[in-house]
């Protein structure tokens, strides 16, 4: 996908702030964090929304849950987190490469 942003972060055409990579995938800060902590976790494969996604998906949805927990602890939220799809434009979603937010430090909010 050569128009999608987060491709060319993959393709290190568009620099990240990394918190983990592996070669299913990446995890980068959110250029406009919310919280002291946010960051998003992607699949390296092009994926538009957990909508576009199957079973072919089902080991990296996988792979990204239980990184969550892990990466959020190193990046010291040890009280917890809140995680984040959003899904279509209808969700609100505005880059549409399938992402994970992992946010923190910053309290509890209500939903
Ligand atoms: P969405 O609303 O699609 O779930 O969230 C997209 C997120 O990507 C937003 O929180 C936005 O701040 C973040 N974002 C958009 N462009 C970039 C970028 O070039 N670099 C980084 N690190 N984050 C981005
Ligand atoms: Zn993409």
């Amino acid at each position: 996908m050569s128009d999608c942003i987060f491709c060319k972060i993959i393709a290190g055409e568009i620099p990240c702030n990394k918190v983990y990579e592996d070669e299913d995938v990446l995890a980068f800060h959110d250029i406009h964090p919310v919280a002291p902590v946010h960051f998003m976790i992607i699949p390296k494969a092009h994926v538009a929304s957990l909508a576009d996604c199957d079973e072919s998906h089902a080991a990296v949805l996988g792979k990204i849950l239980l990184l969550a927990p892990r990466l959020a602890r190193e990046q010291g939220l040890d009280h917890g987190f809140r995680t984040v799809i959003n899904t279509g434009r209808g969700g609100g979603q505005e880059v549409f490469h399938l992402h994970v937010h992992v946010i923190g430090g910053a309290g509890p909010r209500p939903m």
